[in-house]
């Protein structure tokens, strides 16, 4: 029989790396050049059929990034199953805001939350500050999912909600 699990997922991140670009793209296939910046929180859904029998159903909370709504952020990562924390990869100081998302959900989220670290901007290529190999050794050393992505181009964005997707436990 066909089962639907519920998850729920939210994005933590620097302002403006992509996070709501991240979405529309999972969610509706689309980019925006011109976003306008996400105020408080966003909240989506979208499904992901594992196989004829698995359907994971995603309820994305889409944070804003912004310090003024950062006493907010434990409301979205407290009962969370899941969280993608994003850094631009031609910004070198958001992936030291993104370790340090990380260190707060390692305190405080549930411990058996899956984090997934996830590069975006990829379609930028020429602007790289932060290297694949510095990402992923210290995701390795967290014990932490990795990818990159480009919301612009698409490429990657599916992957990590289905990567998540087949780690999340069902029973
Ligand atoms: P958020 O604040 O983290 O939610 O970031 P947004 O999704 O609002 O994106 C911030 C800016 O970066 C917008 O101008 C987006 O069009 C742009 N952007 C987001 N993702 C990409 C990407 O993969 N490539 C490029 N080139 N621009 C992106
Ligand atoms: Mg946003």
């Amino acid at each position: 029989s066909r089962t639907q699990h519920q998850f729920k997922l939210v994005l933590l991140g620097e302002s403006a790396v992509g996070k709501s670009s991240l979405v529309l793209r999972f969610v509706k296939d689309q980019f925006d050049d011109y976003r306008e910046s996400t105020i408080g929180a966003a909240f989506l859904t979208q499904t992901v059929t594992l196989d004829d029998n698995t359907v994971v159903k995603f309820e994305i909370w889409d944070t804003a990034g912004q310090e003024r709504y950062k006493a907010r952020a434990p409301m979205y990562y407290r009962n969370a199953n899941c969280a993608v924390v994003v850094y631009d990869i031609t910004q070198t100081a958001s992936l030291e805001k993104a370790k340090t998302w990380i260190r707060e959900l390692q305190r405080q989220a549930d411990p058996s939350i899956i984090i997934a670290l996830c590069g975006n901007k990829t379609d930028l290529e020429a602007r790289r500050q932060v290297t694949k190999e510095e990402a992923q050794k210290y995701a390795e050393e967290e014990g932490l999912m990795w990818s990159e992505t480009s919301a612009k181009s698409g490429e990657g964005v599916a992957d990590i909600f289905i990567s998540i997707a087949r780690k999340l436990p069902k029973n």
